[in-house]
């Protein structure tokens, strides 16, 4: 895939994370989104090995990008209407 900023051809690979949540307010302590926020990619703490989330990164701009379409969120429901 090519970087939509700058062009280049991206190296796929994957975000090797524990516990994770995207979201449109930073966390402080929990990790667990509170009902009124916009939250994406909500990845719970794994048992064994990490989390391991698709993505492909440019070796020229440092850009990461995550199709957060399969994971745990609510980001743009109800807003289609
Ligand atoms: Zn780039």
């Amino acid at each position: 895939m090519k970087c939509p900023f700058c062009d280049a051809e991206m190296v796929h690979g994957y975000l090797n994370c524990g516990a994770a949540i995207w979201s449109d307010r930073k966390h402080k302590i929990s990790l667990l989104p509170d009902g009124k926020e916009q939250y994406a990619l909500q990845l719970g703490t794994p048992m064994l090995s990490p989390n391991h989330v698709e993505s492909d990164c440019c070796p020229n701009c440092k850009r990461i990008i995550i199709d957060s379409s399969g994971y745990e969120g609510n980001i743009g429901v109800g807003q289609s209407e």
